[in-house]
């Protein structure tokens, strides 16, 4: 099939409430475009410059959306376009986007990303850190973020029993980090889970976005 086929398949098995992320890391140009000319405009990314070299080469009515791990020092670069940062992992990173949003005039939109996997090397916070975070007081005098929601991984495995449990653990957070904190901030509802090997278990646990790449665009190659 080809990648707008593979894109309309998707789409047309996915509920209403869910968004579909385009996550096109590795692919060039060219190829993403077969996607946006299909009719998709929300695409994903990993890497800081990989994003930028897109967003300045592609259409502007792309929403993009950065999923990979944020390192301080690069959030000046893509401030000025992101539309959401799934990969929140600290309050220092926090800060720095409220500073860097703050020059661009913006409010950005936020995901904090949880680590629900039991692989070492995925990003993440704790459930402990996740509501260290929340109770800062710091965060309240941040104006120019704005946390919608969660995001997590679930560990590389064939046991999809054990991926349903870590999403179902996620979704769980996500109701008690919603109603402690967020109660009267509508903007607070999204739950970035899913990808191409199980975005169905994702869907079915609760998310309401999911973040698929190889099942749209084939195997990337990472040369
Ligand atoms: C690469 C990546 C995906 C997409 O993975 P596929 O298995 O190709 O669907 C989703 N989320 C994150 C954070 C990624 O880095």
């Amino acid at each position: 099939m080809s990648i707008s086929e593979q894109l309309l398949k998707l789409k047309s098995e996915l509920p209403q409430h869910v968004k579909l992320i385009a996550v096109s890391k590795t692919h060039p140009v060219s190829v993403i475009m077969e996607a946006y000319n299909a009719g998709h405009k929300i695409f994903g990314e990993n890497r800081v410059q990989e994003l930028i070299s897109k967003y300045n080469e592609m259409p502007k009515d792309i929403e993009w959306h950065l999923i990979g791990h944020l390192q301080t020092n690069k959030v000046k670069y893509i401030l000025p376009f992101v539309s959401l940062i799934h990969s929140v992992d600290s309050l220092k990173l926090l800060s720095v986007i409220n500073k860097e949003a703050q020059k661009c005039n913006r409010v950005v939109n936020c995901l904090l990303q949880v680590y629900i996997a039991s692989e070492e090397t995925k990003y993440g916070l704790s459930a402990d850190e996740l509501h260290e975070l929340l109770q800062s007081s710091e965060l309240e005098q941040m104006q120019n973020i704005r946390i919608c929601g969660m995001m997590g991984m679930a560990t590389f495995t064939d046991n999809m029993e054990q991926v349903r449990m870590e999403f179902r653990f996620l979704k769980n957070l996500f109701n008690e980090v919603k109603q402690n904190y967020f109660n009267n901030h509508h903007w607070f509802k999204e739950l970035s889970m899913g990808m191409s090997s199980d975005y169905r278990i994702a869907i079915e646990e609760g998310s309401t976005m999911v973040r698929i790449g190889s099942n749209i665009f084939g195997h990337r190659s990472y040369t």
